[in-house]
């Protein structure tokens, strides 16, 4: 999963050089440069190239809100091949305890029968178990 940045410590009433941007929001200089390839708008006429700080805060929030996925619903996991959110195959689950407390909830997807694994704690474990036929295994 791509890396976070902040806008945090970006002002957007003034321009900041390549370098000055990068340090600030923790990426290197190399990342914001291809970020131009995904849309944030950089001043390259001139040296040193530098980026609008209103353009590169509206840039990072737009990357962030698509990060952002939807949540899942009780007794949904997320396949990772069609990568949209579903109850699995047949309502069947398993279930491998990796600590205590939590633990990694395998199932099919009913599509394209890849598997689907959730991260999961004891708590909505039993949320789950609701509706999904879940099997205990061992570690
Ligand atoms: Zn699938």
């Amino acid at each position: 999963m791509a890396k976070r940045f902040s806008a945090r410590g970006i002002s957007k009433h003034r321009s900041y050089t390549i370098e000055e941007a990068a340090q600030i929001i923790g990426a290197c200089p190399q990342t914001l440069r291809k970020w131009e390839n995904e849309g944030l708008k950089l001043l390259m006429s001139r040296r040193p190239h530098l980026v609008n700080g209103a353009d590169l805060v509206v840039f990072l929030q737009a990357r962030e809100a698509k990060r952002k996925r939807p949540k899942l619903e009780i007794g949904q996991v997320r396949c990772f091949g069609c990568g949209v959110s579903k109850k699995p195959l047949g309502l069947m689950a398993d279930y491998v305890p990796i600590t205590p407390s939590r633990g990694r909830l395998a199932a099919l997807c009913a599509d394209c029968e890849s598997t689907c694994s959730l991260f999961i704690g004891q708590a909505k474990l039993a949320l789950y178990a609701n509706i999904l036929d879940i099997a205990h295994r061992k570690r």
